[in-house]
């Protein structure tokens, strides 16, 4: 065989190689004109390298997002540099159909994308090629990785029972709005709720009726919050809440309002009609809370006084009302 044989054959290889890859490849001329359309990409787009031999890339498929593209060819034309399209960037370049079994839940092929600069003998870049990948399997594990997370994350910050923030979560999201509030010198009222004689409930119609107290007068508090309210479970018929932007005025207006739904909401549960009250303390932000603790620790303060004051009532914290409480 000679040399020059010896070249024919191995370029026979090559491409053969890039015949039979399952990896797209595509090169274009400067005009976007189509040179080579190997056989992936037959196979997926359903059209022949024959048909489209010379052909303008765009103007066969329409559906291409041409400026773009254009615009990252354009850069490797330039820069004679790769360029590299990710699909959590862009899910994909061409849209072609997921044949695969195992990711049948994935109605298109994920793909990541290379563009590489073709030198020319006279080092001038003439051409570009299209390197296709189907990533399609990784981002289908990927994203469903990323789904079951967030369940999880959700799960890890709900409280069952109330579908309330759980107390770990309330608290860290009360840990911030302080530090939010107290930065901005903003107003803000943390509020400390707990059913009256709650155990009576229990002893009397037994715990499965007080669960079910307990979720209804979370869903109330729910359905009374603004969105930058944040309420949580704090203990078992003990909740917490941030009121965002409200002075202690404003927040004894919430507490009464809900304090006054919740005592004219009629309990039905298996037979047995009863009602049920709430006592509520109520702190706001000022420059003598230290810290998120001691925030909490008054709103408390506030609470207890509420309960002995005879419950079913709103208190403010005032700490000249301390000196009195021991
Ligand atoms: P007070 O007016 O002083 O608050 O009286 P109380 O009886 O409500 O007293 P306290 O708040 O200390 O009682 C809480 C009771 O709530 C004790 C516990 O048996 C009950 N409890 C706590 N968590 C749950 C729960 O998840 N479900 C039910 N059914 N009961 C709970
Ligand atoms: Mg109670
Ligand atoms: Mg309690």
């Amino acid at each position: 065989m000679s040399t020059d044989d010896t070249h024919i054959s191995e370029f026979h290889w090559l491409i053969d190689m890039v015949q039979t890859i399952e990896v797209g490849i595509v090169v274009l001329d400067k005009n976007y004109n189509i040179k080579l359309w190997n056989s992936f990409m037959e196979n997926h787009s359903g059209v022949s390298p024959n048909d489209l031999k010379d052909k303008n890339l765009f103007e066969e498929f329409p559906d291409l997002e041409a400026n773009w593209l254009k615009q990252k060819m354009e850069s490797v034309f330039l820069l004679r540099n790769r360029s590299f399209i990710s699909w959590e960037q862009r899910p994909f370049v061409f849209k072609f159909k997921n044949f695969r079994p195992i990711t049948g839940r994935a109605e298109h092929m994920y793909q990541n994308v290379t563009l590489q600069p073709l030198m020319s003998l006279t080092g001038e870049v003439s051409h570009i090629s299209l390197i296709i990948y189907d990533v399609t399997d990784i981002a289908v594990g990927k994203l469903q990785l990323n789904s079951a997370n967030k369940i999880l994350e959700r799960l890890s910050q709900t409280d069952e029972l109330t579908q309330l923030h759980n107390r770990r979560h309330w608290q860290q999201c009360m840990e911030i709005e302080f530090e939010r509030f107290n930065r901005y010198d903003s107003p803000a009222s943390l509020v400390m709720l707990d059913i009256d004689h709650f155990k009576k409930i229990n002893d009397q119609f037994g715990h499965q009726t007080g669960d079910i107290v307990i979720q209804r007068i979370a869903h109330l508090l729910n359905q009374s919050l603004r969105e930058t309210d944040c309420a949580g479970r704090y203990g078992g018929e003990e909740f917490g809440v941030v009121l965002a932007g409200t002075d202690s005025a404003d927040a004894i207006c919430f507490t009464e309002r809900l304090r006054k739904k919740i005592e004219a909401l009629e309990f039905n549960i298996e037979g047995e009609s009863f009602n049920v009250t709430i006592s509520l303390g109520i702190c706001d932000l000022d420059e003598s809370i230290k810290d998120s603790l001691m925030w909490v620790s008054q709103a408390d303060k506030a609470l207890y006084r509420a309960k002995l004051n005879g419950r079913n009532r709103s208190v403010i914290y005032r700490k000249s009302a301390e000196k009195h409480l021991h």
